[in-house]
């Protein structure tokens, strides 16, 4: 792993186009690149000029020491805003440990306080900053990546992340804490449907079902081909459905699902998939 400690210019990333734009005012993210090597990770559709190569993924991390101090240079941006953390990296990842970046700038949130704050992750390492969150717990929602039910799929598709198990424990942790939580389930990996429902429906109260997107520079067309089966649209589709409804079923809902993109995407393998995604709300 090639870890680089750099000085960022800014830190706050205005959100005026894409998934988040009209949900968040801005993005943080204390680290670039991302040591869980998630094989279909999207962050390599925008490469930096530093890192232009999908197929390095997951081999280079920079850290961006100064994350904290350009959090209080960029105050006046903070206060009333709304800052999805984090957007291209896990902001939990192990280098945490080593440099407490993340915990860092959750103190200076503290100080200068948004108005809505989504911390996502699949690392446990984030109830080790516990205390900090539940002191932004009128304004914080904490998005937990739980994508199959299957270790084994896991390992292969997400080969430097959490267990499941870890996973579903910070679930836990975190509502036992009084933290809103979600699952995000994007992209959907092959699982048995029911047996997720199971391990999930316990411990959330929302959750995001995504699809397999990109395939041009996920890292492991083989397991997209070892799957196509799973991955075929119309059946993707019926599953992600499923699991929407199974969850959901018996809670009221503010709001149901929203169909945000509906395209055909090609990949080398020439394996389809459709881009679809459900945001479920306040289920
Ligand atoms: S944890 Fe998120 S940012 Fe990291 S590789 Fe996986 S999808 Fe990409």
């Amino acid at each position: 792993m090639d870890v680089t400690e750099i000085r960022a210019t800014s830190i706050l990333t205005p959100q005026m186009v894409g998934s988040l734009a009209g949900h968040y005012t801005y993005s943080l993210n204390p680290y670039a690149g991302c040591a869980f090597r998630c094989s279909y990770c999207y962050v390599p559709k925008f490469p930096s000029a530093r890192h232009s190569d999908y197929r390095d993924w997951g081999k280079w991390v920079e850290v961006k020491v100064n994350a904290p101090e350009l959090i209080r240079k960029e105050r006046a941006l903070v206060f009333g805003s709304s800052i999805f953390f984090s957007s291209a990296t896990d902001p939990y990842q192990y280098l945490e440990l080593k440099y407490r970046l993340s915990r860092r700038c959750l103190k200076e949130l503290i100080r200068y306080r948004p108005k809505k704050l989504t911390l996502h992750t699949r690392s446990h390492l984030i109830l080790q900053d516990l205390e900090l969150i539940t002191q932004l717990r009128d304004v914080v929602q904490v998005g937990i990546s739980i994508t199959t039910d299957d270790e084994s799929v896991c390992r292969e598709f997400e080969p430097g992340a959490p267990a499941i198990a870890r996973r579903l424990e910070l679930l836990k942790g975190l509502r036992a804490a009084g933290i809103e939580v979600y699952a995000s389930i994007a992209p959907l990996l092959p699982c048995n449907p029911e047996r997720f429902v199971q391990l999930l429906k316990p411990y959330v109260d929302k959750v995001w079902i995504g699809s397999m997107n990109y395939p041009e520079i996920n890292n492991r067309k083989d397991l997209l081909s070892r799957h196509a089966d799973f991955f075929e649209p119309s059946q993707y589709e019926e599953v992600q459905k499923w699991l929407y409804d199974e969850i959901c079923r018996g809670r009221s809902r503010k709001s149901g699902f929203k169909r945000q993109q509906d395209e055909r995407l090609t990949n080398d393998a020439d394996i389809q998939a459709r881009q679809l995604s459900l945001l479920l709300t306040n289920v």
